[in-house]
């Protein structure tokens, strides 16, 4: 693997790093506050290309590798987690399934919006009583002629509030667990599906979180995705590469955090000296810095793999794990650089800690990836 970017890689990296610093990074903290990001941000991002980062051309995206879209995720990440979180779930988790497992005229249907930011993507598996145990999950969905009838509920669902559609997973047959699962393209405003914020989250304050409920949804036939009961497979597929969008999110974190501690410790003075003169000040510098280069080589190594047509999945688990542990390690090792300045969001520092805290639970908690991985080494699932 070349580790030197490309020229289209490295403008593609600038042109977020500059996106972020513009349109971001000045309302970061009050979209916190306010426990909302501007919704306006979805189409600025579509503008830039950022919502159809490797989807074909032909259904709106902008093509390129998946290098590039991993370096415009951290850039995202570095500025805000809660707007990076739109992007990996509308395009990552959604637009980019329906690209891989979408009728013609699904892709028509709803990729030009969600690539241009004029529609937004949610992703519906985890439900109240399954998350890690997804295959489990009890929603319904019965045929009725041309339609099916879904009953169900959904939570914890990041873009909820705000999707024009949901890729959903509901039970279409008798079959146990993962077995019985299908993927609807469901329209949010479907008859019969309401959907509430879910409010007080630690972090990821400005993202949409949802808890949706379905009550005699009918959708049309037409709206299933992928062939019926194989549903946990698309579910799958699109979480070992949204585990890579992940990864990227969490090494924008670490540089963040990484930036953060090098300033702030060459601006304070304790004893008459630089905080950055005291090697136990420097020591919590080099340790955020060692976990930014290795999270980062680790996602690089997915989006080579994918690129290159290679299994990816357990070094994408691998990524996940390792660069959401070393997120939360680095945002806290920073939160010690700022001492009580930390503590409170006026400082960069203390949403980075609460931002990060989510990245070891979602997609796969690290429990649930340290399976994944022993797993693949030893040929035993646990699950
Ligand atoms: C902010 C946020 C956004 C989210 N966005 C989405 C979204 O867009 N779409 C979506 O579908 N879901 C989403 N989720 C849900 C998320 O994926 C789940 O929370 C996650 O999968 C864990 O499920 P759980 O919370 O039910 O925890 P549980 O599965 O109940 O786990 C609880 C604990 O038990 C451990 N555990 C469980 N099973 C095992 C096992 N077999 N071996 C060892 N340990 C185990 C876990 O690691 C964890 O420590 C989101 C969650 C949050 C908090």
């Amino acid at each position: 693997m070349n580790l030197e970017l490309s020229e289209e890689q490295e403008a593609a990296r600038q042109l977020a790093e500059d996106f972020v610093a513009r349109e971001i990074t000045p309302h970061a903290v009050a979209w916190d506050r306010a426990e909302s990001v501007d919704k306006s941000i979805v189409k600025k991002l579509g503008d830039l290309g950022f919502l159809g980062l490797t989807v074909p051309e032909e259904y709106g995206g902008s093509g390129g590798d998946h290098l590039a879209y991993c370096l415009v995720t951290e850039e995202l990440g570095r500025g805000d987690s809660s707007v990076r979180g739109i992007v990996s779930v509308s395009l990552g988790l959604v637009a980019k399934t329906i690209a891989s497992w979408g009728s013609e005229e699904q892709k028509r249907q709803w990729l030009p919006g969600l690539t241009a930011g004029e529609a937004v993507g949610c992703f519906g598996l985890t439900e109240p009583g399954t998350g890690s145990d997804a295959g489990n999950l009890t929603t319904k969905a019965v045929r009725d002629g041309d339609h099916y009838v879904i009953n169900g509920s959904k939570m914890f669902i990041t873009n909820g509030t705000w999707a024009d559609v949901v890729l959903l997973f509901a039970r279409t047959g008798d079959a146990p667990g993962h077995r019985g699962v299908s993927a609807f393209l469901v329209p949010a405003d479907s008859p019969g599906l309401t959907r509430r914020t879910i409010h007080g989250k630690l972090g990821l304050r400005g993202q949409a979180t949802a808890e949706l409920v379905l009550e005699d949804v009918r959708v049309p036939a037409a709206t299933l995705l992928g062939p019926e009961g194989k549903g946990f497979s698309i579910a799958m597929s699109a979480l070992a590469k949204g585990r890579m969008s992940v990864a990227a999110g969490c090494v924008g974190i670490a540089q963040a955090a990484l930036d953060a501690a090098v300033r702030y410790a060459g601006e304070r003075e304790q004893f008459g000296k630089s905080i950055a003169s005291y090697q136990l000040v420097q020591e919590l510098i080099s340790d955020i810095s060692v976990d930014v280069d290795a999270a980062r080589m680790l996602t690089w190594r997915v989006a080579d793999l994918v690129d290159r047509g290679k299994d990816f999945a357990t070094a994408a688990s691998t990524a996940k794990l390792f660069a959401s542990e070393a997120a939360v390690r680095a945002a806290n090792n920073a939160l010690q650089v700022f001492g009580g300045y930390g503590y409170i969001d006026e400082y960069p520092v203390g949403k980075l800690v609460r931002d990060a805290r989510v990245m070891t639970l979602y997609e796969g908690t690290s429990q649930i990836q340290k399976l994944i991985i022993g797993r693949a080494l030893t040929g035993v699932s646990a699950f």
